[in-house]
């Protein structure tokens, strides 16, 4: 999955979440949830994996571009440390951020690469080999290109242009950059 489905699918499961809750507790809940945190949460495995695999550090990640940031371990220390941080009443934001980045590998299926999802029980090798940075670069491009033609970076655009659009008209673009309030 590329950029517009995590970002997307992410939002929307984060908003539905919300409302979920909401009507659950009769009350009004959520307001609080910063949804730039959730934005960099969805895309935090990405962002840590592919400049370590790209540039930074091909050789100590074995070349593949889905490692550290993509292990289970990873997500139930950041998860962890979000509980921590919730139970010490210091807000929800780390823990948002702390799902979001799991449901980063969810999306990514990352269960049918074991030696990354359980790495390093199944041993230090990531074990999955991927493309030059150029043919990568390339064939990504094409891909995001080609993205209505995968329905769920498509069902994430659309979430992106929903939120944008009602952020927008609602005239809250100054509010949601500032603290992430969609609504
Ligand atoms: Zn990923």
């Amino acid at each position: 999955m590329f950029v517009f489905g995590h970002v997307g699918l992410t939002i929307g499961a984060a908003y539905g979440s919300r409302l979920a809750a909401s009507r659950w507790t009769k009350r009004r809940i959520g307001q609080a949830i910063d949804y730039r945190v959730i934005v960099v949460g969805s895309m935090l495995p990405d962002l840590i994996d592919k400049p370590l695999g790209l540039w930074i550090a091909p050789d100590l990640v074995d070349g593949s571009l889905r490692s550290i940031g993509h292990t289970l371990i990873f997500a139930i220390a950041l998860l962890i440390a979000g509980a921590a941080f919730w139970r010490a009443e210091r807000g929800a934001g780390v823990a948002l951020f702390a799902a979001s980045s799991a449901g980063h590998v969810v999306l990514d299926l990352t269960w049918r690469t074991e030696s990354i999802l359980l790495w390093p029980f199944l041993g230090w090798e990531f074990g999955a080999k991927y493309p030059s940075p150029s043919q990568w670069a390339s064939q990504h491009l094409f891909d995001a290109l080609r993205f209505f033609t995968d329905y769920p970076e498509l069902a994430g655009f659309l979430v992106i242009v929903a939120f944008s659009t009602r952020v927008v008209y609602t005239k809250n673009v100054r509010r949601f950059l500032l603290r992430g309030i969609m609504t």
